[in-house]
């Protein structure tokens, strides 16, 4: 992907793209409606969303205690934890277990926090090919770009796209059948989980009195990946800890649900440290990286509701603002409306100033949240924040000061009303406002709008009482 500089030119190439209109239309309706019927016949499913919000509170006033339970539990069961503070030193010690152990090729499963700290990059910069196995992933992985939705990351791309893609890339013309083109990304993989010597995953989950790691994927890539390879990696950001088993039914009830609109995804992969003696399957070695990158600053910030996240990707499906524009123009690892609190989160609040405002705080992102995470109410927070700061441009400022004025005084308001009915006038077509000029026209350049009414509510009230 060659990203534009600024956000409003990347989301302006977006309403452009034929082909990425189509993608998401036909992929996060379909999601959409997948959850929806999922959870109209799932009458328990509100009061798991409250207890998985529940537990997630809970953990998070003692995460320090959980941390240290899994760290000791999962060497109990002859695995390494290795902590980092930053991504880079996550990057690190992935690239020194490399180096101490000979690793030439790694195979990865779906992972969001590896996308966090970069690591394909890193690891081709240190002679280290790494293999996406994901079917996803493999595809941008082909493509050379990034991953546009937390669960579908090639949400983007049509399967005629797809099919150019295989038929480019791997010298063989593959008709735009999903089954063909899975069934060519299979036979391409099967060889490379035999050649790896190192396996990387994310994590879904770590339950802190056992020292299981889990991970939640509908392809058996992911059981591969942590089975075939001698050294299984598992990179995991420190807000997936979770205290208990009996927690992690609960969100495991609601978590395929939220995503995929299924009961329970097709595997539900628990990962006990290396394999013991007498075991056939598994790594000899298991390393567990707990990453902070930002996170613990938030346990008592103003992004602290954002590490309930669970990655489910339902509220980027029902974003007004992601279905038009797709991930790739958020320009960041974590798109859509919780996107843009992680970034927030990972990078600071300046790295959001644009991001801040592609919302329409519409509430739909936490009406299908499975942890009813208040994204609107943090967004509002965070533009004030921006304010306050003086990081939104001048202009920005200066305008919503005005607006605010405005808003807060009767007589301005009355007055403000009846100047842009005037103002309006030149500009009403067939009972839209459809091109206004100066900065306005950014406005209307790609929608319309309804003109102010002829007369506002309290003039019309006055006339009732
Ligand atoms: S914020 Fe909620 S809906 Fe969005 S990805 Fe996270 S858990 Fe899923």
């Amino acid at each position: 992907m060659t990203a534009s500089p600024r956000f409003g030119e990347r989301a302006a190439v977006a309403l452009k793209d034929a082909f990425l209109q189509e993608a998401l239309e036909i992929a996060t309706t379909k999601f959409i409606g997948l959850r929806k019927d999922s959870f109209a016949g799932f009458p328990e499913g509100e009061g798991l969303r409250d207890q998985a919000r529940a537990i997630k509170e809970a953990t998070l006033q003692k995460l320090d205690h959980y941390l240290e339970q899994v760290a000791d539990n999962v060497e109990r069961l002859g695995g390494h934890v290795h902590w980092a503070a930053t991504a880079e030193e996550a990057r690190e010690t992935i690239l020194g277990l490399c180096r101490d152990r000979g690793v030439k090729m790694a195979v990865k499963s779906k992972s969001m926090a590896t996308e966090e700290i970069e690591l394909n990059e890193a690891l081709e910069r240190a002679g280290v090919t790494p293999i996406e196995t994901d079917l996803g992933e493999y595809i941008i992985q082909l493509a050379h770009e990034k991953p546009s939705h937390i669960i579908a990351p090639a949400i983007h791309k049509t399967k005629g796209q797809v099919a150019d893609l295989f038929s480019r890339e791997l010298n063989e013309r593959f008709a735009a059948d999903p089954e063909v083109l899975t069934a060519a990304a299979r036979k391409e993989l099967r060889q490379k989980f035999l050649q790896a010597d190192m396996g990387i995953t994310g994590a879904n989950f770590a339950v802190a009195d056992t020292g299981t790691v889990v991970l939640v994927t509908n392809e058996g890539n992911g059981r591969m990946v942590t089975s075939l390879p001698r050294i299984h990696v598992a990179v995991m950001g420190i807000e997936k800890v979770i205290p208990s088993m009996t927690d992690l039914m609960v969100f495991l009830a609601i978590l395929a649900r939220s995503a995929t609109g299924q009961k329970l995804s097709v595997y539900t992969t628990l990962v006990r440290g290396p394999r013991r003696s007498g075991e056939v399957d598994g790594p000899e070695e298991f390393h567990l990286i707990l990453m902070d990158n930002g996170r613990s600053r938030q346990i008592a910030g103003a992004l602290r509701e954002a590490l309930y996240c669970l990655r489910c990707g339902a509220c980027l499906n029902v974003c007004p603002v992601y279905r038009q524009i797709g991930g790739h123009a958020y320009g960041e690892t974590y798109p859509g409306p919780i996107g843009i609190l992680l970034t927030a989160m990972l990078k600071g609040d300046r790295a959001v100033k644009d991001l801040a405002h592609a919302s329409s705080l519409c509430g739909a992102c936490q009406e299908v949240c499975p942890v009813g995470i208040d994204i609107p109410r943090m967004l509002i927070a965070l533009r004030h924040r921006l304010d306050r700061e003086r990081i939104a441009p001048l202009g920005e400022r200066l305008m919503f000061r005005i607006f605010g004025r405005v808003l807060a005084s009767p007589a301005l308001f009355r007055l403000g009303a009846a100047l842009g009915r005037l103002a309006q006038r030149p500009f009403v077509r067939d009972g839209r406002l459809r091109s206004l000029p100066l900065l306005f026209g950014r406005w209307t350049r790609s929608r319309d709008l309804p003109p102010l009414a002829r007369r506002t509510f309290s003039e019309r009230w006055k006339d009732l009482a």
